[in-house]
């Protein structure tokens, strides 16, 4: 069951490139009143082309000239007819090869002179100096900025730490539910927090450090500001990730401001997310463009900080992490982030704990059984189930209805499961006739293996990115070890759907895609890292790398080309036994799969007790149980291209 959990958080870090984008604006005004002053100034005179100035001197009008290369100021004195002179000033645009010019001038008994250096004032000549380079700094900022989404360039090393006081954070250890053995660990904190003196009278040094380790969305964050909130102290919050920036030693000096900080405000909790992006083991991958040594830089600053300062301080640093396995093993040394906690997804009774936090603000209809719906919930995190009573909530009100149902909840745990239903989405007649045989492969193979739970629901109505149908298997209770015989009967099941596809008409299509994929994962799973394989044995030849993160791929180990030969022939040899298998089946049910898809063509979705009743007629071969438990088919066995009918 694909468990799609929702960890779109929301931006935490301001946009703040408006400040680069002023400047740039600013910039270029300037820059344009450079151009434009010193033709502002000229504009008060006439301006007469040259040749009329020429003229104007041989007729003895001109007294006197100012003479610039590019430029000629003059004036002409005439006289009213009411007997006044009047002086005239004009302009005009010499041309530079006339070097006739002073002597015609000098032969007219011209006054004339060169005009002084820089015409256009000392405003024109700073600005003609200073603008240019401001202008290439402006743009540069600005697109800084753009890249490194935050005010990098132009305030540098100032730290983004901000302070929560005890009124914001607000939270308590009644709001984090589920994780009771966290709780317990840190409660130990709370009281270092608020007592310091019984631990320091003794001589006991309080730690300074503590990890928190667990998958995204399970609260991991908010145990921190409950610590804060418990003990009443102030909060400070970083991302490991904004530590990170384009300019090396940006980071190292953020880390310094936001100790600095910290210790003013002593005792208070300092937290920081995401602690992998800045704690990453030094010496892993080559350096990208010197990102790493501005990480190494940081990290360097951590430590040396986190050595620094006093130990009874009063300054309790908590980190978090989904991805333990490639922190700096120099971080975890004693005095630094020696305490780990684990914050795990929730079991059942935790889910249920969760659930019943994020509900009390919920009018729940009295059909509502939290525990049921724990119990439909195998996987969620914490973030999830506060994504599930929302997502019902908002559904419930859809509906104007008076209160959230258990229908809107169950509606809500396929949504997240599955994807939004589709119904616009189409199908032709071929395509719904093989989907619903598809869909019934799932569940008639899935009726009859064990530890997957029993089959819930079957649907030809579209949902979600890509499913053009569903089968929804729910485990009857939480399962934390999937047995052999499981992994097995997990591939038939996958495999079953495009198994039907092959019996009822002799030809696949690509709606199987999904399906062939995750099986193959878990057969190669089965053999790389649970070493499952008769011929291999017990042998990793994957390195486990995310313990806590699903959908990565783990790289293989340094493996002989003939051992990957014979891990490629043993996954396929798993694959094809199970493809095998849940062919068998169909063919020994292929009534009920006619009856089952035909009901499910008329009505769309089968579950519960109609569902029930066709799926307990399921037969099992007799070969099954053999398979189950060697993984392996009897010698005598039909080829599986005779099962193609
Ligand atoms: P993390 O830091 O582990 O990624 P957060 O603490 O940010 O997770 O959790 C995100 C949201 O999910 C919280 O704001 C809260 O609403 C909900 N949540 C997660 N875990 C729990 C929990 N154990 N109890 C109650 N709510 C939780
Ligand atoms: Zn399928």
């Amino acid at each position: 069951m694909p468990v799609e959990t929702n960890n779109n958080k929301p931006n935490k870090q301001p946009k703040n490139s408006q400040f680069g984008g002023t400047l740039l604006i600013l910039l270029t005004f300037l820059l344009l009143l450079n151009f434009i002053v010193p033709s502002f100034l000229g504009m008060s005179q006439s301006q007469v082309p040259y040749s009329e100035f020429i003229a104007q001197v041989q007729d003895g009008k001109v007294e006197q000239a100012l003479v610039g290369s590019d430029r000629i100021e003059y004036t002409i004195k005439t006289q009213t007819p009411e007997g006044e002179t009047v002086e005239q000033e004009f302009t005009t645009t010499p041309v530079a090869l006339d070097l006739d010019l002073p002597k015609i001038l000098r032969e007219n008994n011209v006054e004339f002179t060169a005009p002084p250096p820089s015409q256009n004032g000392w405003i024109g000549t700073l600005l003609s100096w200073i603008a240019p380079p401001l202008i290439f700094l402006g743009i540069w900022a600005f697109l800084i900025n753009r890249q490194a989404g935050g005010p990098a360039a132009l305030t540098v090393g100032k730290s983004k730490a901000r302070i929560y006081s005890e009124g914001v954070t607000g939270v308590e250890f009644s709001d984090v539910a589920g994780v009771d053995e966290a709780k317990a660990e840190l409660e130990e904190i709370v009281d270092f927090l608020r007592n310091a003196g019984k631990y320091t009278r003794l001589g006991a040094k309080i730690p300074k450090g503590v990890l928190l380790v667990g998958p995204p969305g399970t609260g991991k964050t908010m145990l921190a500001k409950a610590i804060a909130g418990e003990a009443g102290v102030p909060f400070f919050s970083i991302s490991g990730s904004e530590f990170i920036e384009l300019f090396v030693g940006v980071g190292a000096s953020r880390v310094r401001d936001l100790f600095d900080q910290a210790k003013q405000q002593a005792p208070c909790i300092v937290f920081i997310d995401e602690l992998d992006a800045l704690g990453k083991s030094r010496g892993g991958a080559g350096p990208l463009m010197g990102g790493n040594d501005e990480r190494e830089q940081t990290l360097n600053q951590l430590l040396s900080e986190m050595d620094g300062f006093d130990p009874n301080a009063g300054v309790i640093i908590i980190a978090a992490t989904n991805r333990p396995e490639v922190i700096d093993p120099a971080l975890r040394r004693p005095g630094r982030f020696d305490r780990q906690v684990v914050v795990d997804r929730p079991d059942k009774s935790g889910r249920e704990a969760i659930l019943n936090v994020h509900a009390r603000n919920v009018k729940l209809a009295n059909d509502v059984d939290l525990s049921v719906i724990a119990a439909r919930t195998p996987g969620f995190a914490g973030a999830d189930l506060a994504n599930l009573v929302n997502e019902a909530a908002l559904l419930a009100a859809r509906q104007n209805s008076q209160a959230v149902f258990m229908a809107d909840f169950n509606e809500a745990i396929e949504r997240l499961v599955a994807g939004l239903e589709k119904r616009s989405r189409v199908l032709n007649e071929l395509e719904k006739t093989t989907v619903a045989y598809h869909e019934v492969g799932h569940a008639i193979i899935g009726a009859l293996m064990p530890g997957a739970g029993k089959v819930e629901k079957i649907s030809v109505v579209p949902r979600g990115v890509g499913a053009l149908g569903y089968t929804i298997q729910m485990p009857e209770e939480d399962r934390f070890l999937m047995i052999e015989d499981e992994i097995r009967g997990r591939i038939a099941t996958l495999l079953g759907g495009r198994s039907a596809e092959e019996v009822v008409f002799g030809k696949v299509s690509t709606g199987a895609a999904d399906d062939i994929q995750k099986a193959t994962d878990l057969a190669e799973r089965a053999i790389t890292l649970y070493g499952m394989s008769e011929k291999l044995g017990p042998v990793a030849f994957e390195k486990i790398q995310q313990q806590f993160l699903e959908g990565y791929s783990n790289p293989r180990r340094a493996i002989s080309p003939k051992v990957a030969e014979e891990i490629d022939r043993e996954v396929k040899q798993t694959l094809d036994n199970a493809h095998h298998m849940a062919l068998s089946i169909l063919h020994h049910n292929r009534e009920l799969l006619e009856e089952t898809a035909q009901a499910l063509l008329e009505k769309e979705i089968l579950e519960g007790a109609k569902l029930r009743e066709h799926l307990n007629q399921v037969q099992a071969p007799s070969e099954l149980n053999e398979w189950l438990r060697t993984g392996k088919l009897s010698e005598d066995r039909p080829l599986m291209q005779s099962l193609l009918v």
